[in-house]
């Protein structure tokens, strides 16, 4: 049942979130990290979309992993970051409990 199925990002857990992606979005900028091709390009079924990191751990902002949109959100699924293809982080913050 989509995004209830989630266990839902306290806090705390947000801004973990919310910093690692500053700390990526930053070392971009300053060429401390460079934003490589997705990592799942060679699959048949094709990229999509612009390349955005993916983090396996937040508490390790650097440690990122390179996907087109479309793969990351693969990724997140086989993760279990998302349930279903329409969940996304900003629609789990914007709901009621
Ligand atoms: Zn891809």
């Amino acid at each position: 049942m989509g995004i209830f199925d989630l266990d839902y990002p306290g806090p705390k857990r947000q801004t973990t979130i919310e910093y690692a992606r500053k700390v990526v979005y930053r070392a971009i900028r300053t060429g401390r990290l460079v934003r490589g091709p997705c990592e799942r390009r060679r699959r048949k079924d094709g990229c999509h979309g612009r390349i955005e990191g993916h983090h396996d751990d937040y508490e390790r902002p650097l440690e990122v992993r390179w996907l087109c949109s479309k793969h990351h959100r693969q990724v997140d699924i086989e993760t279990g970051k998302r349930t279903d293809e329409g969940a996304s982080y900003s629609d789990s913050r914007g709901r009621a409990r």
